[in-house]
């Protein structure tokens, strides 16, 4: 038998009260970007349920792709069935062969929104449960936690049945919570700290420093990659391309080394809440985690902070670097992010940088260096492209089978 529809449960929409329609149009919005690659498949999103119509596509594609996209809570693969109970009876018994194994138990779960229909659901559960004991004799029922729950839903246009409850990826819609500007280096901590926040709805752009010649072609690609792996979970990403050199060789030039880290930050922070401003963000979003390096002590992060009070989220702030490589891997970042490329924060990085830099001296240091015009040149100067996902390799074959 094959999938004609997949049926999606929300996930926490249900406390958003009269926002709800606009977070299940954003869902739908979404949902539909990620199977833009599926011409034929249709998305329909009603108040507490959304349908993706398969139209004749594969379903374990549009089923993987389904389970990247935040806000859905499960869904279930379902067959469409002629409206009658001989056939609901032919495709219970169809299914059931296909799937029962000795031993397994089952249950039937009628609903009907048609309440015109022959049966109500009661004996439609009494008389599909019948149709599985014609066909597998030794089935047995249970009501609480079976190994096949058998889900029949009556509606106006058809009949539909499913047997699978698939897990989505909870969170909220990407976009519902507003925009956030991703601080993206080419390290492992800040792509999961950009997931975690698409996770909870924030649209993100990526911001990237880097310092040309001391930073390679290769770092800016790694980075850009990066931002791609995210796509997956978000679409397209704006990024966003900051051209650094000049602020790091005037704090190399001008500043006592062991300050080295804190200006650059401060400045990095500027610059992206600048950058923000402009594109009207609402959040900067990093990857620091407590304790993980010298920048990255209270004292530091105080340090560094002090240059904005916009919000500054770290999603990865509480976490162990094991956990922080778990998610990594889950999400497929960790790969590239272990790749060799030189980062603009490690080029003239000393051996001992400050670990609890005091204000007075960073203010004092900062004196030194023509702070507005350093960050006007550094905003003028950047570079927006849009990364747009990647289509994967067979898909591309499909692609070219489908035009030929
Ligand atoms: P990551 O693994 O994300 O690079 P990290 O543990 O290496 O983090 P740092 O290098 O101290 O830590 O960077 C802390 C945070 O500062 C990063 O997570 C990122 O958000 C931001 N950052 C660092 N370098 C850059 C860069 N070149 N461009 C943009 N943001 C950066
Ligand atoms: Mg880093």
């Amino acid at each position: 038998m094959q999938y004609s529809e997949i049926m999606i449960r929300y996930g926490e929409l249900s406390t958003k009260g009269k926002n709800r329609m606009r977070f299940i149009n954003k869902l739908k919005r979404n949902i539909e970007d990620v199977l833009s690659v599926y011409p034929q498949v249709q998305v329909r999103a009603d108040r507490d349920r959304a349908h993706v119509y398969l139209h004749g596509a594969d379903y374990k594609p549009v089923a993987e792709s389904l389970k990247q996209v935040f806000g859905i809570q499960n869904f279930s693969p379902s067959y469409k069935i002629e409206k009658s109970t001989p056939a609901l009876v032919a495709a219970v018994q169809e299914l059931m062969r296909e799937v029962y194994k000795e031993g397994m138990t089952f249950k039937i779960s009628s609903r009907r929104s048609d309440h015109s229909f022959e049966l109500d659901s009661r004996e439609l559960n009494q008389r599909l449960g019948n149709a599985v004991f014609e066909a597998i004799a030794y089935a047995q029922v249970k009501m609480k936690a079976p190994d096949i729950e058998l889900r029949v839903e009556i509606r106006e246009e058809a009949a539909y049945l499913s047997y699978e409850t698939i897990r989505g990826a909870g969170g909220l819609p990407v976009g519902t919570s507003g925009k956030g500007m991703l601080m993206l280096s080419g390290g492992i901590d800040s792509p999961v700290a950009g997931y975690l926040a698409l996770k909870r709805g924030v649209d993100i752009e990526a911001v990237h420093f880097a310092s040309p010649p001391y930073t390679s072609p290769g770092a800016l690609k790694k980075a850009q990659d990066l931002a791609r792996k995210l796509t997956k979970f978000g679409g397209n990403i704006q990024f966003i391309e900051v051209p650094f050199t000049e602020i790091q060789e005037e704090i190399k030039n001008k500043t006592p080394e062991a300050y080295l880290m804190t200006l650059t930050r401060r400045f990095m922070m500027r610059i992206t809440d600048r950058i923000r401003e402009e594109r009207g963000g609402l959040v900067i979003v990093n990857g620091e985690s407590l304790g993980q390096v010298a920048s990255q002590t209270l004292e530091s992060m105080q340090a560094i902070n002090a240059v904005t009070t916009t919000p500054v989220i770290r999603p990865v702030v509480t976490m162990d670097k094991l956990e922080i490589i778990d998610i990594a891997e889950k999400i497929d970042t960790f790969e590239l992010s272990i790749q060799p490329f030189e980062d603009c924060c490690t080029i003239f990085a000393p051996d001992r940088p400050k670990t609890n830099p005091k204000i007075k001296n960073v203010e004092q240091y900062e004196k030194r260096l023509d702070i507005d015009g350093l960050v006007d040149r550094a905003v003028a100067g950047i570079q927006v492209t849009e990364i747009t996902p990647q289509v994967e390799n067979d898909r591309v074959d499909e692609l070219i089978e489908e035009l030929l």
